[in-house]
């Protein structure tokens, strides 16, 4: 059994963790990358069914534009030239079909033209769809951590993050249509209408609104990229390691992790990227306020998918596009736990590399749904996981067909997944997407925690999604350097 001494050390390599060992790095930082699982990338990394890649938990994102929050990371690490976007289609980026009513909307991939479609499609609505639209422009601008050039402003709440989206949408708009066009991109964070806080619905679309793109490769451009870069770096990564215990505990100050290798590893600081019920689970339980570890369990998961992954033989279908599907307007009716049969917002997406086709159907699920199972591992569930697994991509195709009749000849099913599959790869405590809600009123964990020297980052941390999980690594590691020098770093790789 070794014992190690680094000056930092990062738990979990997702996105989050790769980005904030990378930025942990610079100055000849001694840094160990931690990861459980056998590879790293997390939920970025994709995976093969008969040899044809599929996306994980990286589809698509906003913010590859000039001057948008995620190509401005990007450029800071370095690794913008090698992240390749592939826009969607700017005259229509997303159509949305309600099955009850059969309606159905093709909205433009730009913000301008969004709102003259809706503008349109409502003009009742017109004066509530511009003052909308303004709303999400003076939140996200009073948002410092929206632009790394703000960073070192104080991260404070604004009162629209008190707001449930319902509360404001009901507030501005008469047509539940409409609601659920601008609510569609609950799919990118994993709470309904009435519970996750108007602002970081905002924060999540704006984005969005700005133009949608897949990127070349997929997750695995992100992960490879950043690879190379911790090469460079000298980071050093450890697969198929965990925390298993805290060691040299002085106060609030912790001094060394156990691994489940038996090797003690010193460190003068550590960011978690992990699940906060995971990271619950690590840290000293004496250490801890009673009320901090009730905060960690009262927070909720929020939902995940069952997905199909399959090969479509027609080149031009949902080229460039997203289709989203909804029984009806009512979000949060079909986004509650309780019903794994009913029907819930799904969404299409596919991806054309090396000739071939991957198409992608994810149904929103709850991981709670599948509680009856939770005690089975990957690989050796009952048949009646199978069974319901059948019924479930049957019923999912019949829906799909229903609205996109032109598939039904195309597509062939390579395998299906539920919130446990993802659970179980993802080492996530229950298969969310997304970790923890963003809801109204919540100030989710976020940078130092009540231990002098231990962190938190990741897609609980801020907001989910690629975005979200790199921007908290940027928040964390300046709050765990000498803030200073950060911005200065920050200024003279975007200029
Ligand atoms: C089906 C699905 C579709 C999605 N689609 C999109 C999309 O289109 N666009 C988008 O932007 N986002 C999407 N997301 C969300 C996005 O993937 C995540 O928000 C983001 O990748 C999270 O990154 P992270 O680093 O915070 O966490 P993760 O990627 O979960 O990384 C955490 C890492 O920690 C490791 N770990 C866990 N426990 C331990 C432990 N005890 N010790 C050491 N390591 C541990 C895990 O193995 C993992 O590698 C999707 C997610 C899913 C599941």
């Amino acid at each position: 059994m070794a014992e190690l001494k680094y000056d930092h050390v990062v738990v979990g390599a997702g996105i989050s963790g790769m980005v904030s060992a990378l930025l942990l790095a610079r100055n000849g930082r001694k840094v160990l990358l931690i990861e459980k699982a056998p590879a790293v990338g997390g939920s970025m990394a994709r995976f093969k069914l008969k040899g044809v890649p599929f996306d994980t938990g990286f589809h698509f994102t906003g913010g590859l534009h000039p001057d948008g929050l995620v190509l401005d990371m990007l450029t800071v690490l370095g690794i913008e030239d090698r992240i390749t976007p592939l826009p969607f289609s700017k005259e229509e980026g997303t159509r949305f079909i309600l099955e009850d009513s059969g309606a159905s909307y093709g909205l433009p991939n730009n913000r301008q033209g969004i709102i003259e479609t809706l503008t349109e499609l409502f003009p009742a609505e017109a004066s509530g769809i511009k003052t909308y639209f303004e709303k999400v422009d003076s939140i996200c601008d009073s948002t410092a951590t929206m632009n790394l050039r703000r960073l070192s402003e104080p991260m404070s709440m604004l009162d629209e993050d008190y707001a449930t989206l319902s509360v404001v949408l009901d507030d501005l708009f008469e047509d539940p249509k409409l609601k659920t066009l601008l609510a569609g991109y609950c799919l990118c964070y994993g709470a309904s209408p009435s519970e996750v806080s108007f602002a970081n619905h905002v924060r999540t679309a704006q984005g969005m609104h700005d133009g949608l793109a897949r990127v070349e490769h997929g997750g695995d451009a992100f992960i490879d990229a950043l690879q190379r870069k911790l090469e460079e770096a000298g980071v050093e990564i450890r697969c198929k390691t965990e925390v298993i215990s805290c060691e040299e505990i002085e106060g609030k100050n912790i001094g060394a992790f156990r691994l489940n290798n038996g090797n003690l590893v010193r460190f003068e600081s550590a960011v978690f990227t992990l699940h906060p019920k995971t990271i619950l689970k690590i840290l000293p339980q004496k250490k801890l306020r009673p009320a901090f570890a009730r905060r960690i369990d009262e927070m909720k998961s929020s939902f995940g998918f069952f997905a199909i992954f399959g090969v479509c033989d027609e080149p031009e279908l949902l080229e460039g596009s997203m289709l989203l599907v909804l029984p009806n307007v009512d979000l949060d009716t079909q986004l509650a736990c309780g019903n794994r049969n009913a029907d819930s917002m799904l969404f299409c997406i596919s991806a054309n590399e090396n000739g071939q086709r991957a198409m992608t159907i994810l149904e929103a699920a709850c991981p709670e749904d599948y509680a009856e199972w939770a005690d089975t591992r990957l690989m050796k569930r009952p048949v009646e996981y199978a069974e319901f697994k059948a019924r479930k991509t049957e019923r999912i195709l019949e829906r799909i067909y229903a609205v996109l009749p032109e598939l039904k000849n195309h597509f062939t099913v390579l395998g299906s997944s539920t919130p446990l599959t993802f659970r179980d790869y993802l080492n996530s405590p229950d298969g969310s997407a997304y970790g923890v809600k963003q809801l109204a009123g919540q100030f989710n964990i976020c940078g130092k925690l009540p231990l002098r020297n231990l962190y938190a980052a990741g897609q609980s941390a801020v907001l989910p999604g690629l975005m979200g999980a790199m921007v908290s690594a940027f928040i964390v590691c300046r709050q765990m350097q000498d803030a200073d020098e950060f911005d200065r770093y920050i200024n003279t790789e975007l200029n």
